[in-house]
This record gives C-alpha cells, sequence and structure tokens, in this order.
C-alpha cells in the first residue's frame, strides 16, 4: 500500500472520503466494459487502484490533482461507472476520483432555460429536476437512471431525443473543470461566441484525459405541448433507410428516430423485422405537422403503421436497460461480480458513422466481412440521424471454435472499413482502452496534435494514462 500517498489524501479530503477497502477497490476499478468485449485490452481489467477518493467540491478535486502531480499517481475520473470501453478503468495504483458525492443541482433557471449541475449528478436527477419547472433535458439515453452529467460530458453520449437537441455535448453552455495541474477554470454560461479555441470542447468527449469536469451549465428545453409517438414497419433494411434520408432531406425533424432491423433464425430461414420508431414534439401545430409529413413519405415507400400502443409501449421503456443496469450491477452489492456475470453473453454492440451516401454500402461490405468470419448479425439500426448505423452480432455457437481474439479482429475489421470509407469507428460510447488502439488510424496527423495539446496540459500524463490519448 503507498501509505504516504494515502495518508496525504486523508489530510485532503478527511477519512470518510477515501477508502483501500478492497471492495471498493475492486468495485470501482472498473466500468460497465467487460472482459468479453475487451478484447485486446482486457488485460487493463486487472489493474487495481490504490485508493477511491470522493471529493465534495471542486476545490478538493484540484487539490487531489495538485498531490497526484507531486507524487506522480495517475488518476482515473469516475462518474457512474456505467461506460462500456473501459475509459474510466483503473491504472495500477492510480487515485479513483469518485465525483459521486459531488452531486447537487445548483439552479435550475426557467428565464435562462438552463440548469446548473455538479459532474456527479445522475442524468435522471437533473431530468427531474427539470420537469418540476416544465422544461425538458435534450439527453436521454438508455442509461439516464445510471450515467452521470460528467460522464455524459467526457464521453459525449447519444440519447433517444438526440435527433432534435443533438447529443451531450451539444447541451453543455458553460463549464467548470479543473485542469491536471490543478488549475480551476469556467467558460461562460452563453450559446454563442465569436473566438476560438473553445475550452469546453477540449473537455467534451475526451474521457477525462484533458481535465476532471466540477459543474456544468446545460440547455434546457420547454416540456412539449404535444408529442406524438409512432411505429412503422418496412419490409426491408433499406426501404425503412430510405424513408429515413428522405424524412431528413425533406427537413422532416423528429425528436426520436430508432430504426431497427431485428433479424433471427427460423428453422433454416432468417427473419427479420424492421420498424422505425418517431416521436414528433414541440407546439401542437409543429409535431402535427411534422408527424403528418413522416407518415406520408413512410407510407410512400411502403412502411405500415403498426397496431395501436406499439410506439407508446416503445417509449415507456427506453430507459429499461439502464433500470435492469441499476438493479442488477449496481444495486447488487457486489458490483465487480455482477458485472463480470455480465460479461458471459458474448455479444458485440458497434456504432459507427458514415456519409448517408455510403451506408448502404457500407453495411453490404459489413454483412460479407461478418458471414465470412461466421458472425451471426442480430439487428442493424439508426439511431437519430441516417449516418449513425449500429449493429449487433455474436459469435456462431459451432461448439466453441471462436475465440474471444477472433471477434476483437472482426470488430476491428468492421471498423477500419468505416474509417476507409470516409466514416468514424464511434459515435456513441466514446474511446476507452477497448478503442485506444485504433485512435492514430482515425485521427492520422492529427494524433501528433492532440498529443502535443495533452503533453502542454498533463506534462507528467496524470489523467487517464493509456486511453483515448494514448
Ligand atoms: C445499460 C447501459 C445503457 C447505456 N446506454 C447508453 C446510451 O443510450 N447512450 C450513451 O451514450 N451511452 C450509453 N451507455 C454508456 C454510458 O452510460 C455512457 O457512456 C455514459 O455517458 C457514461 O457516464 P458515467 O457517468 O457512467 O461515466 P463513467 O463511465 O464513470 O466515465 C466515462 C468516462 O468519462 C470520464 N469521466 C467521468 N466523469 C468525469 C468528469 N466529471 N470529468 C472528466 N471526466 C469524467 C471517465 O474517466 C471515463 O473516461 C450505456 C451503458 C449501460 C451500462
Amino acid at each position: 500500500m503507498n501509505t504516504g500517498l494515502i495518508r496525504d489524501l486523508t489530510g485532503l479530503l478527511g477519512a470518510g472520503n477515501v477508502s483501500t477497502d478492497q471492495k471498493h477497490l475492486n468495485d470501482y476499478a472498473g466500468d460497465a466494459l467487460g472482459d468479453y468485449r475487451a478484447f485486446g485490452a482486457v488485460h487493463r481489467l486487472d489493474a487495481r487502484p490504490a485508493a477511491i477518493a470522493w471529493p465534495t467540491s471542486t476545490n478538493d478535486v484540484s487539490r487531489v490533482l495538485k498531490l497526484a502531480n507531486r507524487l506522480d499517481v495517475p488518476v482515473a475520473p469516475y462518474g457512474g461507472g456505467t461506460g462500456v470501453m473501459g475509459a474510466a478503468v483503473s491504472s495500477d495504483g492510480c487515485i479513483v476520483l469518485n465525483l459521486q458525492r459531488m452531486d447537487r443541482v445548483c439552479r435550475v433557471s426557467r428565464r435562462d432555460m438552463t440548469i446548473r449541475a455538479q459532474a456527479g449528478v445522475v442524468l435522471d436527477t437533473a431530468a427531474k429536476a427539470l420537469r418540476s419547472e416544465g422544461l425538458l433535458l435534450g439527453h436521454d439515453p438508455w442509461s439516464r437512471p445510471i450515467a452521470t452529467v460528467g460522464g455524459a460530458l467526457s464521453t459525449n453520449g447519444v440519447g433517444y431525443t438526440a435527433a432534435k437537441y443533438g447529443p451531450m455535448g451539444d447541451q453543455a453552455l458553460g463549464l467548470e473543470a479543473v485542469l491536471p495541474d490543478g488549475e480551476i477554470v469556467r467558460t461562460r454560461d452563453v450559446p454563442k461566441r465569436s473566438y476560438g479555441p473553445s475550452l469546453a470542447h477540449l473537455l467534451i468527449g475526451t474521457e477525462g484525459t484533458l481535465g476532471v469536469i466540477t459543474e456544468a451549465t446545460l440547455r434546457a428545453f420547454p416540456q412539449p405541448e404535444r408529442r406524438i409517438l409512432r411505429a412503422i414497419e418496412f419490409s426491408d433494411f433499406e426501404a425503412g433507410f430510405e424513408a429515413v434520408v428522405t424524412m431528413y432531406a425533406e427537413g422532416v425533424q423528429p425528436t426520436m428516430l430508432d430504426y431497427g432491423e431485428e433479424l433471427w433464425r427460423d428453422g433454416e430461414s432468417v427473419e427479420s423485422d424492421a420498424t422505425v420508431y418517431l416521436a414528433f414534439e414541440g407546439f401542437a401545430e409543429e409535431a402535427e405537422a411534422h408527424d403528418g409529413r413522416a407518415v406520408k413519405i413512410c407510407e410512400s415507400m411502403g412502411g405500415h403503421p403498426s397496431g395501436e400502443g406499439e410506439a407508446e409501449n416503445f417509449w415507456r421503456t427506453r430507459h429499461a436497460p439502464g433500470e435492469r443496469y441499476l438493479r442488477q450491477v449496481l444495486q447488487s452489492g457486489d458490483v465487480a461480480g455482477a458485472r463480470r456475470a455480465r460479461s458471459e453473453y458474448r455479444m458485440e454492440y458497434l456504432h459507427v458513422a458514415l456519409p448517408v451516401s455510403r451506408v448502404l454500402e457500407y453495411r453490404r461490405r459489413c454483412q460479407e466481412l461478418l458471414r465470412e468470419r461466421r458472425a451471426i448479425v442480430r439487428e442493424w439500426s439508426l439511431w437519430a440521424r441516417p449516418e449513425m448505423l449500429s449493429f449487433l452480432f455474436l459469435e456462431e455457437d459451432d461448439g466453441g471454435g471462436q475465440t474471444s481474439s477472433d471477434m476483437g479482429e472482426v470488430v476491428d475489421r468492421t471498423l477500419t472499413l468505416a474509417q476507409d470509407m470516409g466514416g468514424t469507428m464511434e459515435y456513441c460510447h466514446g474511446v476507452g482502452v477497448k478503442l485506444a488502439h485504433l485512435m492514430e488510424r482515425e485521427l492520422g496527423a492529427g494524433m501528433s496534435a492532440v498529443r502535443r495539446i495533452k503533453r502542454a496540459l498533463d506534462p507528467n500524463n496524470i489523467l487517464n494514462p493509456g486511453k483515448q490519448l494514448g
């Protein structure tokens, strides 16, 4: 045990806010990335921190980072621990900087249409605080019941309502953060300025490698006067894709666009069901106008509205995976064990983005690649926009012939294909330890520029080493 570190941390934060208890070290060493889906980075999941530190103020965060620099100890910022890329996993001997006790909603302003919240506020809590003032949070992921404001900003996550309100990064007006050397910085709570670079955007999506977000002012939107929900079925993925592309081409603005083709085997044949779930929100005339045009477009492309209640059920249960994770993992009493058990389900779920004109070609080439490698695709889907394509696949159950490392190679091939076709390997979850090895390929010469920014801000490489920025 690093006794000097523990003594100094306890001196800074108080004994009740520092732990070296084995259970805490195990629980907070990892996030929602399980062994199976970590592939080449699986060894990173064995690392154990030296201590868990719970700061309760921005000054605490600053003091911990200064100490970490002085003692040359890495720091892993930690929100809800629900990231699926291993961005919050520990390095051996690190401090886990757990933001969960910075969980105060500081202010809701109806006039400014904003919420100011500390980084550890869970998204659901922020959404409820806004709802009581007639306002709405624009970021609404599956993980709304479990992810934090700081974690969602740091991964620039995508949620159900991103079609209208954009990803989490778009919700940020102003940030307070602590830079790796302990300096506290604040950006202004206004939607627009005419100079750059944007300090806030150095922190959004960089997975805690360039600073620790401590507070954020987020935009809020009016609770809609009217919400119309639709489920429309198509004969195959391509037909629904064309309908989605046409909606966007004609300026239809859904709040939610979730289009998925599910595939399953029935004896020798493969059955499928392709359904687009749509929500239109706003004042009544607006929602009705967008809905009317969308239905017309879908019907002209062979779509059939589904039975009553299907879209409502989809909307009502949209956070079920997050609620399940809360019950089965975070509230299980053995977070590390429950996480491990979950990863026994051997499937992969990837999220690439490409120019609209290349999506179907990508899907076709990817299908060939997956068929060649005997992977079974269970779902192709679009989230929020036609550019954003996700797919879920499994290993063929052939008596144990394939291994996780085979699947790791298949994953890399599908993601590098997206890069080679002008797209990005990940639009939703960040990079973490899982995809760090593909960053250089994705950014090209830009990688050396971002590494220089990292070195300038974090010369001792304290914050989240070995992840997104190398
Ligand atoms: C069941 C389930 C469903 C999910 N659904 C979605 C979804 O619909 N959409 C989506 O985008 N994601 C989804 N995710 C992934 C995950 O919820 C998101 O990535 C989320 O934004 C992570 O938030 P967190 O608070 O758990 O962050 P963590 O996992 O704790 O951390 C994520 C990254 O941010 C860094 N970090 C955390 N807090 C801070 C801070 N204050 N300052 C700086 N860096 C920080 C960490 O070091 C790490 O790099 C899902 C995950 C699960 C388990």
